[in-house]
């Protein structure tokens, strides 16, 4: 293993140098990333410990909504610079990941002045629209409050995503393996570190300059003994796709808030976002309200009165579903105490994590952020760093 009895790295190791820089993880973060740097020209390996396609983590499935409701500027500038990104993914690969289906954003949402005003500022259309007219767009969906209509918004398909950004990875230079689950991160100086690999046939030891860390729901496991991290709650989220009743109608994406001024609403877990999935259905789902989960040792279950729940939503605001007739998810969130994601460096240790469930459609700007840390060709916008969490 080359380290001396003392545990301090071997000279052996520090002169080593196997690959610029190893990324750990193959989720829509690591992958993105991975590819951001082979279009730098850098020496990548991606390492993912599952095989291609699996459902493991939290970026797997056919759709996640591409939704530019946001009012913080730091988001409205990343999902600006998002949406060329995932149209040059396309491009580049052939392989369609974005269509534009719009979102309608209602309920009581208070933020959607605000909304409107940043999305104005950094020219992304939305316009209100009446529950009349919503409801002649979008027959399968029940309104009762003013839309927050979103036209450049709509649905990402995740699995077609990831294996783009995998294989324009690969077109670029970068080597991926799969079945490759790194043990553990070892810091050697500030341009060294090492990662042990269990790999089909034994361990491994590979030495890099950087190492790029997207474990999404296991980043504590695997990193909590390296950097100080901050809160990062692991959630089995369990939303599920409703058979649709009219296969003709027009479905957008939707979001839809609460009224906490009203009991009506007291049996709701959280806000509900949703979209419709080709071939699927509506799928429609609670936001972080999950069971506490260990990402190795899951239920895959849904929780029954979060699903009773969730049926109870389609039952009376989603008309063009059928309530009864469904399949469930089950997918990880990794949420800090504030929803802002953890993108930051500390020695030669990059870390993307935390991405509280709303991070897919940010994937190919959080990349570019991760892969400009790699040679510290830009920082990442300061409210996702370590030390503002400290
Ligand atoms: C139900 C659900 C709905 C969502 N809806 C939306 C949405 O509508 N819009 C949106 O923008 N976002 C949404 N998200 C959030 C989005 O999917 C995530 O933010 C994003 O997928 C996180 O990607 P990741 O790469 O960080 O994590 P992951 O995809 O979990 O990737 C981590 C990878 O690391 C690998 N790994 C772990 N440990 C090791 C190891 N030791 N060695 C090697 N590899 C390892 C894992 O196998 C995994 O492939 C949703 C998430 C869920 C769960």
């Amino acid at each position: 293993m080359g380290s001396t009895r003392c545990g301090l790295p071997a000279l052996s190791e520090l002169s080593r140098l196997d690959v610029d820089t190893v990324v750990i993880g193959g989720g829509a973060m690591g992958s993105a990333t991975a590819r951001a740097l082979a279009l730098k020209g850098v020496d990548v390996l991606l390492l993912e410990r599952f095989e291609p396609g699996h459902k493991n983590g939290a970026s797997h499935g056919a759709s996640r909504n591409f939704n530019v409701s946001y009012a913080d500027p730091t988001y409205v500038a990343m999902l600006r610079e998002a949406l060329p990104l995932w149209r040059g993914l396309e491009g580049e690969t052939g392989l369609p990941v974005l269509e534009l289906t719009g979102i309608a954003n209602h309920g009581n949402n208070p933020d959607f002045p605000l909304i409107h005003e940043a999305l104005s500022a950094a020219g992304i259309p939305s316009e209100a629209l009446s529950v009349a007219e919503a409801e002649r767009r979008w027959p399968g969906i029940r309104f009762d409050t003013t839309v927050l209509y979103t036209p450049e918004a709509g649905r990402l398909n995740a699995d077609a995503a990831v294996a783009a950004l995998q294989a324009s990875a690969v077109t670029h230079g970068a080597q991926v393996r799969h079945g490759a689950r790194v043990l553990s991160v070892r810091v050697l100086g500030d341009d060294r570190v090492s990662v042990l690999i269990e790999t089909p046939t034994g361990e491994e030891t590979i030495v890099a300059r950087r190492a790029v860390v997207t474990v999404g729901a296991w980043t504590q496991k695997l990193l909590g003994d390296v950097l100080e991290l901050p809160s990062l709650v692991v959630t089995q989220e369990q939303p599920a796709h409703f058979a649709v009743r009219d296969p003709d109608i027009v479905w957008p994406g939707f979001n839809h808030a609460p009224d906490p001024t009203s009991a009506d609403y007291d049996w709701w877990y959280t806000g509900i976002y949703g979209m419709f999935t080709p071939g699927e259905g509506v799928k429609a789902g609670w936001h972080g309200s999950g069971p506490l989960t260990d990402p190795d040792a899951r239920t895959w279950l849904p929780e029954p009165a979060q699903l009773a729940a969730l049926q109870r939503y389609a039952r009376e605001w989603l008309p063009g579903t059928d309530p009864d007739d469904f399949v469930p998810i089950s997918c990880t969130y990794t949420t800090t105490a504030d929803s802002n994601f953890v993108l930051d460096r500390v020695g030669p240790v990059v870390v993307g994590a935390g991405f509280s469930g709303h991070g897919f459609k940010f994937t190919p700007t959080v990349g570019r952020i991760l892969a400009d840390l790699v040679d510290d060709s830009a920082p990442a916008p300061a409210l996702f760093g370590l030390r503002s969490r400290r």
